[in-house]
Protein backbone atom coordinates (compact mmCIF):
# COMPACT_ATOMS: atom_id res chain seq x y z
CA UNK A 1 0.00 0.00 0.00
CA UNK A 2 1.35 3.99 -1.06
CA UNK A 3 2.27 5.63 1.86
CA UNK A 4 -0.71 8.30 1.17
CA UNK A 5 -3.08 5.32 0.82
CA UNK A 6 -2.23 4.10 4.58
CA UNK A 7 -2.71 7.22 5.91
CA UNK A 8 -5.76 7.70 4.68
CA UNK A 9 -7.10 4.36 5.92
CA UNK A 10 -5.43 4.07 9.23
CA UNK A 11 -6.82 7.38 10.58
CA UNK A 12 -10.44 8.03 9.17
CA UNK A 13 -11.61 7.89 12.81
CA UNK A 14 -9.95 10.42 13.89
CA UNK A 15 -10.22 12.95 11.54
CA UNK A 16 -12.24 16.44 12.25
CA UNK A 17 -11.28 17.57 15.76
CA UNK A 18 -10.96 21.12 16.36
CA UNK A 19 -7.88 23.09 17.49
CA UNK A 20 -8.00 24.13 21.10
CA UNK A 21 -8.97 20.26 22.32
CA UNK A 22 -5.77 18.55 20.50
CA UNK A 23 -3.32 20.56 21.90
CA UNK A 24 -4.70 20.80 24.76
CA UNK A 25 -2.18 21.31 28.10
CA UNK A 26 -4.01 19.71 30.70
CA UNK A 27 -2.71 17.02 32.56
CA UNK A 28 -4.64 13.94 31.44
CA UNK A 29 -3.11 11.02 30.89
CA UNK A 30 -3.28 9.81 26.87
CA UNK A 31 -4.37 6.61 27.37
CA UNK A 32 -1.72 4.33 26.49
CA UNK A 33 -1.59 2.57 22.86
CA UNK A 34 -3.24 -0.67 23.21
CA UNK A 35 -0.88 -3.49 23.73
CA UNK A 36 -1.50 -7.32 24.13
CA UNK A 37 -4.63 -9.09 23.28
CA UNK A 38 -5.99 -6.02 21.82
CA UNK A 39 -7.96 -6.01 18.28
CA UNK A 40 -6.30 -3.05 17.33
CA UNK A 41 -2.41 -1.38 18.21
CA UNK A 42 -2.21 2.17 17.22
CA UNK A 43 1.32 4.71 17.45
CA UNK A 44 1.29 7.55 20.05
CA UNK A 45 -1.07 9.97 17.59
CA UNK A 46 -3.34 7.38 16.68
CA UNK A 47 -2.95 8.35 13.06
CA UNK A 48 -1.47 4.87 12.25
CA UNK A 49 -2.69 1.30 13.26
CA UNK A 50 0.22 -1.07 13.53
CA UNK A 51 -0.58 -4.08 10.70
CA UNK A 52 1.77 -6.69 12.97
CA UNK A 53 -0.68 -9.30 14.25
CA UNK A 54 1.81 -10.07 17.43
CA UNK A 55 3.85 -7.81 19.70
CA UNK A 56 6.17 -9.66 22.42
CA UNK A 57 7.16 -7.66 25.48
CA UNK A 58 10.82 -9.24 26.28
CA UNK A 59 11.84 -8.65 29.74
CA UNK A 60 15.59 -9.61 29.18
CA UNK A 61 18.32 -9.45 26.48
CA UNK A 62 18.06 -13.75 26.41
CA UNK A 63 14.83 -13.44 25.51
CA UNK A 64 15.33 -10.60 22.41
CA UNK A 65 17.69 -12.97 21.57
CA UNK A 66 15.79 -16.11 21.19
CA UNK A 67 12.77 -14.35 20.25
CA UNK A 68 15.11 -13.14 16.92
CA UNK A 69 16.71 -16.44 16.30
CA UNK A 70 12.85 -17.87 15.69
CA UNK A 71 10.75 -15.49 14.43
CA UNK A 72 11.27 -14.89 10.65
CA UNK A 73 9.92 -11.38 10.37
CA UNK A 74 10.15 -8.88 13.19
CA UNK A 75 10.52 -5.06 14.05
CA UNK A 76 12.03 -3.16 17.40
CA UNK A 77 9.00 -1.17 18.93
CA UNK A 78 10.12 1.45 20.76
CA UNK A 79 7.67 4.55 22.58
CA UNK A 80 5.38 4.33 19.13
CA UNK A 81 5.92 7.85 18.89
CA UNK A 82 6.46 8.14 14.45
CA UNK A 83 3.78 9.16 12.71
CA UNK A 84 4.83 6.84 10.02
CA UNK A 85 4.74 3.10 9.69
CA UNK A 86 8.53 2.48 9.95
CA UNK A 87 8.13 0.65 13.26
CA UNK A 88 5.46 -1.64 11.70
CA UNK A 89 6.40 -5.12 10.55
CA UNK A 90 4.34 -7.69 8.32
CA UNK A 91 3.72 -10.09 11.61
CA UNK A 92 5.92 -9.58 15.24
CA UNK A 93 7.07 -6.41 16.47
CA UNK A 94 9.25 -6.53 19.62
CA UNK A 95 8.69 -3.93 22.60
CA UNK A 96 11.19 -3.12 24.61
CA UNK A 97 8.96 -0.93 27.44
CA UNK A 98 10.42 -3.34 30.17
CA UNK A 99 13.66 -2.86 29.02
CA UNK A 100 14.28 0.66 30.45
CA UNK A 101 16.65 0.15 33.26
CA UNK A 102 19.65 2.05 33.82
CA UNK A 103 22.71 -0.30 33.89
CA UNK A 104 25.83 1.62 35.00
CA UNK A 105 27.05 5.32 35.28
CA UNK A 106 30.73 5.33 35.11
CA UNK A 107 31.72 8.35 36.61
CA UNK A 108 35.46 8.09 35.24
CA UNK A 109 34.59 7.85 31.60
CA UNK A 110 31.71 10.10 31.75
CA UNK A 111 28.99 7.75 30.32
CA UNK A 112 25.76 6.07 31.12
CA UNK A 113 24.62 2.64 30.13
CA UNK A 114 20.85 2.26 29.61
CA UNK A 115 18.47 0.04 28.31
CA UNK A 116 17.29 0.39 24.95
CA UNK A 117 13.37 1.13 25.48
CA UNK A 118 14.49 3.70 28.36
CA UNK A 119 12.80 7.16 27.94
CA UNK A 120 15.02 10.28 28.45
CA UNK A 121 12.51 11.49 30.96
CA UNK A 122 13.33 8.04 32.94
CA UNK A 123 16.83 8.96 33.71
CA UNK A 124 17.57 12.73 33.08
CA UNK A 125 16.99 13.77 36.92
CA UNK A 126 18.65 11.10 38.25
CA UNK A 127 21.63 12.15 35.65
CA UNK A 128 21.27 15.69 37.13
CA UNK A 129 21.41 14.23 40.84
CA UNK A 130 24.80 12.83 40.35
CA UNK A 131 26.19 15.70 38.58
CA UNK A 132 25.88 14.78 34.93
CA UNK A 133 24.14 16.02 32.16
CA UNK A 134 22.93 14.83 28.80
CA UNK A 135 24.18 17.18 25.94
CA UNK A 136 20.67 17.85 24.46
CA UNK A 137 16.76 16.54 24.68
CA UNK A 138 14.27 16.48 21.60
CA UNK A 139 11.18 19.13 22.20
CA UNK A 140 9.68 15.84 24.84
CA UNK A 141 11.55 13.48 27.16
CA UNK A 142 8.76 10.62 26.50
CA UNK A 143 10.40 8.98 23.77
CA UNK A 144 13.05 5.72 24.08
CA UNK A 145 16.65 6.60 23.40
CA UNK A 146 17.02 3.69 20.57
CA UNK A 147 13.78 4.17 19.18
CA UNK A 148 15.41 8.30 18.97
CA UNK A 149 18.60 7.27 17.63
CA UNK A 150 17.03 4.91 15.25
CA UNK A 151 15.29 8.00 13.60
CA UNK A 152 18.09 10.88 14.24
CA UNK A 153 15.78 12.32 16.42
CA UNK A 154 17.09 16.27 17.73
CA UNK A 155 16.62 19.10 19.64
CA UNK A 156 18.21 22.65 18.30
CA UNK A 157 21.51 23.71 18.96
CA UNK A 158 23.78 25.57 16.34
CA UNK A 159 26.41 23.58 17.90
CA UNK A 160 24.45 20.34 19.04
CA UNK A 161 24.53 17.35 17.58
CA UNK A 162 21.18 15.03 17.43
CA UNK A 163 20.82 12.91 20.11
CA UNK A 164 22.68 10.27 18.56
CA UNK A 165 25.65 12.40 18.98
CA UNK A 166 25.41 11.40 21.96
CA UNK A 167 26.10 7.09 21.09
CA UNK A 168 29.46 5.79 22.45
CA UNK A 169 28.54 2.15 21.65
CA UNK A 170 25.73 0.20 21.22
CA UNK A 171 24.57 -3.74 22.03
CA UNK A 172 22.56 -5.30 19.17
CA UNK A 173 21.11 -8.14 18.58
CA UNK A 174 21.49 -9.54 15.00
CA UNK A 175 19.14 -12.04 13.10
CA UNK A 176 20.75 -15.13 14.23
CA UNK A 177 20.51 -14.00 17.72
CA UNK A 178 23.92 -13.53 18.58
CA UNK A 179 24.75 -9.95 20.22
CA UNK A 180 27.48 -7.82 19.29
CA UNK A 181 28.98 -4.61 20.63
CA UNK A 182 29.77 -1.46 18.27
CA UNK A 183 31.54 1.45 19.49
CA UNK A 184 32.42 4.60 17.55
CA UNK A 185 35.62 2.75 16.15
CA UNK A 186 34.15 0.15 14.36
CA UNK A 187 33.31 0.74 10.92
CA UNK A 188 29.67 0.17 10.66
CA UNK A 189 28.61 2.34 13.76
CA UNK A 190 28.19 5.02 11.36
CA UNK A 191 25.13 3.23 9.80
CA UNK A 192 23.74 1.18 12.74
CA UNK A 193 22.74 3.74 15.35
CA UNK A 194 20.87 5.95 13.15
CA UNK A 195 19.70 2.34 11.92
CA UNK A 196 15.94 2.59 10.81
CA UNK A 197 15.54 -0.67 12.94
CA UNK A 198 17.04 -2.24 9.47
CA UNK A 199 20.10 -4.46 11.21
CA UNK A 200 18.65 -5.87 14.26
CA UNK A 201 17.51 -4.92 17.92
CA UNK A 202 19.51 -2.59 20.17
CA UNK A 203 19.52 -3.93 23.24
CA UNK A 204 21.94 -1.19 25.35
CA UNK A 205 23.29 2.27 24.14
CA UNK A 206 26.53 3.35 25.85
CA UNK A 207 25.92 7.42 26.14
CA UNK A 208 28.40 10.33 26.51
CA UNK A 209 27.77 12.43 29.61
CA UNK A 210 28.79 15.99 30.16
CA UNK A 211 28.96 17.90 33.58
CA UNK A 212 25.19 18.80 34.67
CA UNK A 213 24.30 22.38 33.91
CA UNK A 214 21.58 24.93 34.63
CA UNK A 215 19.80 26.79 32.12
CA UNK A 216 17.97 29.67 31.59
CA UNK A 217 15.02 30.42 29.12
CA UNK A 218 13.83 33.60 27.93
CA UNK A 219 11.29 33.47 25.15
CA UNK A 220 10.67 36.85 23.16
CA UNK A 221 7.29 37.46 20.66
CA UNK A 222 7.04 39.18 17.52
CA UNK A 223 10.05 38.84 15.76
CA UNK A 224 9.72 40.58 12.37
CA UNK A 225 10.12 38.46 9.17
CA UNK A 226 12.28 41.54 7.80
CA UNK A 227 14.67 40.79 11.05
CA UNK A 228 14.89 37.30 10.06
CA UNK A 229 16.12 37.32 7.27
CA UNK A 230 19.24 39.80 7.76
CA UNK A 231 19.92 38.54 11.58
CA UNK A 232 19.39 34.70 11.46
CA UNK A 233 23.00 33.50 11.97
CA UNK A 234 23.26 35.87 14.73
CA UNK A 235 19.88 34.92 16.36
CA UNK A 236 20.18 30.99 16.38
CA UNK A 237 23.68 31.49 17.80
CA UNK A 238 21.75 33.55 20.62
CA UNK A 239 21.58 30.59 23.06
CA UNK A 240 22.78 27.24 23.47
CA UNK A 241 19.16 26.00 21.83
CA UNK A 242 17.18 27.99 19.67
CA UNK A 243 13.51 27.80 18.70
CA UNK A 244 11.49 29.53 16.32
CA UNK A 245 7.59 29.21 16.52
CA UNK A 246 5.40 30.28 13.65
CA UNK A 247 2.15 29.82 12.10
CA UNK A 248 3.18 31.71 8.95
CA UNK A 249 1.15 34.55 9.03
CA UNK A 250 1.60 38.63 9.44
CA UNK A 251 4.91 38.78 8.19
CA UNK A 252 6.37 37.39 11.91
CA UNK A 253 7.73 34.63 13.82
CA UNK A 254 5.31 34.78 17.26
CA UNK A 255 7.50 33.64 19.71
CA UNK A 256 11.79 33.05 19.97
CA UNK A 257 12.51 30.65 22.39
CA UNK A 258 16.39 30.98 24.00
CA UNK A 259 18.16 28.54 25.88
CA UNK A 260 21.41 29.90 27.59
CA UNK A 261 24.11 28.01 30.03
CA UNK A 262 23.13 29.86 32.90
CA UNK A 263 25.95 31.50 34.75
CA UNK A 264 25.73 34.05 37.82
CA UNK A 265 27.17 36.50 35.62
CA UNK A 266 25.60 36.03 32.45
CA UNK A 267 24.68 39.53 30.43
CA UNK A 268 20.41 40.29 30.14
CA UNK A 269 19.30 39.89 26.26
CA UNK A 270 17.41 43.33 27.08
CA UNK A 271 14.68 44.18 26.20
CA UNK A 272 14.35 44.56 22.18
CA UNK A 273 15.40 41.70 20.34
CA UNK A 274 16.29 42.15 17.02
CA UNK A 275 12.65 43.79 16.94
CA UNK A 276 11.14 41.11 19.17
CA UNK A 277 9.70 41.80 22.97
CA UNK A 278 10.19 39.60 25.60
CA UNK A 279 6.92 37.91 26.94
CA UNK A 280 5.71 38.79 30.01
CA UNK A 281 4.78 35.42 31.57
CA UNK A 282 5.54 31.52 30.59
CA UNK A 283 4.31 31.23 27.03
CA UNK A 284 3.05 27.77 25.18
CA UNK A 285 4.42 27.34 21.46
CA UNK A 286 0.73 27.88 20.33
CA UNK A 287 0.23 31.83 22.43
CA UNK A 288 -3.53 31.22 22.77
CA UNK A 289 -2.64 27.96 24.83
CA UNK A 290 -1.93 27.80 28.50
CA UNK A 291 1.86 27.25 29.50
CA UNK A 292 1.14 24.79 32.53
CA UNK A 293 2.80 21.99 30.82
CA UNK A 294 5.62 24.15 29.25
CA UNK A 295 9.00 24.20 30.68
CA UNK A 296 9.91 27.15 33.18
CA UNK A 297 10.45 30.45 31.05
CA UNK A 298 11.00 33.95 32.17
CA UNK A 299 14.64 33.93 32.74
CA UNK A 300 14.49 31.26 35.59
CA UNK A 301 17.35 29.26 35.72
CA UNK A 302 16.84 25.28 36.36
CA UNK A 303 18.58 22.19 35.63
CA UNK A 304 19.35 21.56 31.66
CA UNK A 305 17.02 18.51 31.92
CA UNK A 306 13.83 20.76 32.63
CA UNK A 307 14.50 23.47 30.40
CA UNK A 308 15.91 22.07 26.87
CA UNK A 309 12.48 20.46 26.14
CA UNK A 310 10.08 22.38 26.12
CA UNK A 311 7.91 20.42 27.69
CA UNK A 312 7.66 19.36 31.48
CA UNK A 313 8.69 15.41 31.90
CA UNK A 314 5.84 14.95 34.16
CA UNK A 315 3.37 16.07 31.73
CA UNK A 316 1.86 14.62 28.50
CA UNK A 317 2.40 17.64 25.98
CA UNK A 318 -0.95 17.04 24.10
CA UNK A 319 -3.68 15.14 23.30
CA UNK A 320 -1.56 13.48 20.88
CA UNK A 321 -4.10 14.53 18.08
CA UNK A 322 -1.67 16.04 15.58
CA UNK A 323 0.15 15.27 12.82
CA UNK A 324 4.16 16.12 11.85
CA UNK A 325 6.50 16.52 9.23
CA UNK A 326 9.93 18.05 9.31
CA UNK A 327 12.72 18.88 6.67
CA UNK A 328 16.39 19.42 7.15
CA UNK A 329 18.08 22.10 5.39
CA UNK A 330 21.83 22.76 4.94
CA UNK A 331 22.16 26.08 6.84
CA UNK A 332 23.52 28.08 4.44
CA UNK A 333 20.18 28.23 2.88
CA UNK A 334 18.57 28.33 6.03
CA UNK A 335 16.62 32.02 5.04
CA UNK A 336 15.55 31.04 1.51
CA UNK A 337 14.09 27.95 2.65
CA UNK A 338 12.22 29.58 5.23
CA UNK A 339 11.07 32.38 2.63
CA UNK A 340 10.12 29.62 0.06
CA UNK A 341 8.12 27.97 2.94
CA UNK A 342 6.28 31.41 4.11
CA UNK A 343 5.14 31.88 0.76
CA UNK A 344 2.77 28.98 1.13
CA UNK A 345 1.03 30.51 4.22
CA UNK A 346 -2.22 30.77 2.87
CA UNK A 347 -2.07 27.02 1.89
CA UNK A 348 -0.78 26.01 5.29
CA UNK A 349 -2.67 28.21 7.72
CA UNK A 350 -5.88 26.21 7.61
CA UNK A 351 -4.24 23.02 8.78
CA UNK A 352 -1.42 23.84 10.95
CA UNK A 353 -1.22 24.10 14.32
CA UNK A 354 2.41 25.31 14.51
CA UNK A 355 5.90 25.30 12.60
CA UNK A 356 9.24 25.36 14.81
CA UNK A 357 12.56 26.41 13.08
CA UNK A 358 15.50 24.69 14.42
CA UNK A 359 19.71 23.92 14.11
CA UNK A 360 21.47 21.05 14.51
CA UNK A 361 25.13 20.04 13.79
CA UNK A 362 26.73 18.30 11.17
CA UNK A 363 27.28 14.59 12.67
CA UNK A 364 28.84 11.75 10.55
CA UNK A 365 25.90 8.83 10.67
CA UNK A 366 25.44 7.71 7.24
CA UNK A 367 21.48 8.56 7.14
CA UNK A 368 21.56 11.28 9.34
CA UNK A 369 19.57 13.88 7.75
CA UNK A 370 22.82 16.06 8.96
CA UNK A 371 25.35 13.54 8.04
CA UNK A 372 28.35 16.16 7.48
CA UNK A 373 26.16 18.96 6.94
CA UNK A 374 25.33 21.57 9.60
CA UNK A 375 21.52 21.97 9.00
CA UNK A 376 18.30 24.01 10.11
CA UNK A 377 14.70 22.33 10.25
CA UNK A 378 11.28 23.44 8.98
CA UNK A 379 9.12 21.20 11.44
CA UNK A 380 4.95 21.52 11.20
CA UNK A 381 2.62 20.06 14.05
CA UNK A 382 -0.42 19.75 11.65
CA UNK A 383 -4.42 19.20 12.55
CA UNK A 384 -4.59 15.71 12.51
CA UNK A 385 -6.15 16.14 8.83
CA UNK A 386 -4.83 13.42 7.03
CA UNK A 387 -5.60 13.91 3.75
CA UNK A 388 -5.11 17.25 3.49
CA UNK A 389 -1.56 17.72 4.92
CA UNK A 390 -0.64 14.38 2.67
CA UNK A 391 -2.07 16.33 -0.05
CA UNK A 392 -0.29 19.48 1.24
CA UNK A 393 3.60 17.71 1.79
CA UNK A 394 4.54 17.20 -1.83
CA UNK A 395 3.82 20.85 -2.42
CA UNK A 396 6.35 21.59 0.70
CA UNK A 397 8.17 19.48 -0.89
CA UNK A 398 8.80 20.81 -4.23
CA UNK A 399 9.02 24.39 -2.70
CA UNK A 400 12.54 22.83 -0.70
CA UNK A 401 13.82 20.51 -3.09
CA UNK A 402 16.26 23.52 -4.87
CA UNK A 403 17.85 22.75 -1.00
CA UNK A 404 17.93 19.11 -1.19
CA UNK A 405 15.50 19.06 2.10
CA UNK A 406 15.53 15.53 3.78
CA UNK A 407 13.12 14.68 5.48
CA UNK A 408 12.56 13.62 9.12
CA UNK A 409 12.79 9.49 9.24
CA UNK A 410 9.95 9.40 11.85
CA UNK A 411 7.49 11.97 10.30
CA UNK A 412 5.27 12.28 7.56
CA UNK A 413 6.74 12.54 4.08
CA UNK A 414 6.03 11.69 0.06
CA UNK A 415 9.38 12.05 -1.41
CA UNK A 416 10.45 8.68 -3.09
CA UNK A 417 13.22 6.66 -2.34
CA UNK A 418 15.36 7.96 -6.15
CA UNK A 419 14.59 11.30 -4.78
CA UNK A 420 15.47 10.27 -1.21
CA UNK A 421 18.81 8.53 -2.58
CA UNK A 422 20.06 11.33 -4.53
CA UNK A 423 20.46 13.52 -1.22
CA UNK A 424 22.43 10.92 1.09
CA UNK A 425 25.92 10.22 -0.18
CA UNK A 426 25.93 6.96 1.67
CA UNK A 427 22.61 5.71 1.09
CA UNK A 428 24.27 2.71 -0.88
CA UNK A 429 26.57 2.01 1.08
CA UNK A 430 23.40 2.18 4.09
CA UNK A 431 21.81 -0.44 1.99
CA UNK A 432 24.38 -2.61 1.19
CA UNK A 433 25.72 -2.89 5.14
CA UNK A 434 22.28 -3.91 6.18
CA UNK A 435 21.88 -6.75 3.58
CA UNK A 436 24.98 -8.03 4.79
CA UNK A 437 23.95 -7.63 8.03
CA UNK A 438 19.96 -8.91 7.49
CA UNK A 439 20.38 -11.19 4.37
CA UNK A 440 16.96 -13.05 4.76
CA UNK A 441 15.19 -9.78 5.46
CA UNK A 442 13.88 -10.51 8.68
CA UNK A 443 14.08 -6.52 9.89
CA UNK A 444 12.49 -5.59 6.20
CA UNK A 445 8.89 -4.20 6.41
CA UNK A 446 6.75 -1.82 3.98
CA UNK A 447 8.96 1.45 5.21
CA UNK A 448 12.47 0.07 4.21
CA UNK A 449 10.87 -1.58 1.00
CA UNK A 450 9.27 1.47 -0.32
CA UNK A 451 11.40 3.84 1.12
CA UNK A 452 15.14 2.49 1.31
CA UNK A 453 15.05 -0.84 -0.67
CA UNK A 454 13.07 0.43 -3.60
C1 LIG B 1 4.88 14.81 20.42
C2 LIG B 1 6.12 14.45 19.67
C3 LIG B 1 7.21 15.28 19.74
C4 LIG B 1 8.39 14.97 19.02
N1 LIG B 1 9.46 15.81 19.12
C5 LIG B 1 10.57 15.58 18.37
C6 LIG B 1 11.70 16.45 18.44
O1 LIG B 1 11.74 17.39 19.21
N2 LIG B 1 12.75 16.18 17.62
C7 LIG B 1 12.75 15.13 16.76
O2 LIG B 1 13.71 14.96 16.01
N3 LIG B 1 11.71 14.25 16.71
C8 LIG B 1 10.64 14.46 17.51
N4 LIG B 1 9.58 13.56 17.47
C9 LIG B 1 9.73 12.34 16.67
C10 LIG B 1 10.29 11.20 17.52
O3 LIG B 1 11.37 11.62 18.27
C11 LIG B 1 10.79 10.07 16.65
O4 LIG B 1 9.74 9.62 15.91
C12 LIG B 1 11.43 8.91 17.45
O5 LIG B 1 11.96 7.96 16.54
C13 LIG B 1 10.45 8.24 18.38
O6 LIG B 1 11.08 7.25 19.17
P1 LIG B 1 10.26 5.93 19.58
O7 LIG B 1 11.02 5.21 20.62
O8 LIG B 1 8.87 6.31 19.91
O9 LIG B 1 10.35 5.14 18.22
P2 LIG B 1 9.35 4.08 17.54
O10 LIG B 1 8.32 4.83 16.76
O11 LIG B 1 8.86 3.10 18.50
O12 LIG B 1 10.41 3.42 16.53
C14 LIG B 1 11.11 4.21 15.62
C15 LIG B 1 12.17 3.39 14.86
O13 LIG B 1 13.18 2.99 15.76
C16 LIG B 1 13.35 1.59 15.69
N5 LIG B 1 13.71 1.10 17.02
C17 LIG B 1 13.08 1.34 18.18
N6 LIG B 1 13.71 0.69 19.17
C18 LIG B 1 14.75 0.03 18.61
C19 LIG B 1 15.74 -0.86 19.10
N7 LIG B 1 15.80 -1.18 20.39
N8 LIG B 1 16.64 -1.38 18.23
C20 LIG B 1 16.58 -1.06 16.92
N9 LIG B 1 15.67 -0.25 16.39
C21 LIG B 1 14.76 0.29 17.24
C22 LIG B 1 12.00 1.05 15.24
O14 LIG B 1 12.11 -0.23 14.66
C23 LIG B 1 11.62 2.11 14.24
O15 LIG B 1 12.30 1.86 13.03
C24 LIG B 1 8.43 13.82 18.20
C25 LIG B 1 7.33 12.96 18.14
C26 LIG B 1 6.19 13.26 18.89
C27 LIG B 1 5.03 12.33 18.82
Amino acid sequence: MKRKQFIKTTSAAVVGSMLTPMVSCKTEKKPTPKTKGSMQRTNWAGNYTYKAKHIHEPKSVTEIQDLVKNLDVQKALGSTHCFNDIADSPKNQISTKHLNKVIEINKENKTVRVEAGARYGDFAEMLHEKGFALHNLASLPHISVAGACATATHGSGVNNKNLAGQVVSIELVKPDGSLVELSREHPDFGAVVVGLGAFGIITTLTLMLQDAFDVQQNVFLDLPLESLKSNFEKIMQSGYSVSLFTDWMDNKVSEVWIKRTFTPDMTDLGTNFFGAVPATKNIHPIVALDAVNCTEQMGVPGPWYDRLPHFKMGFTPSAGEELQSEYFIPREHAVDAILAIEKMKDEIYPHILISEIRAIAADGFWMSPCYQQDCITIHTTWQQKPQEVMALLPKVEEALAPFNAKPHWGKLFSLDAKTLQARYPKYKDFIALAKKYDPQGKFKNSYLTEHIYA
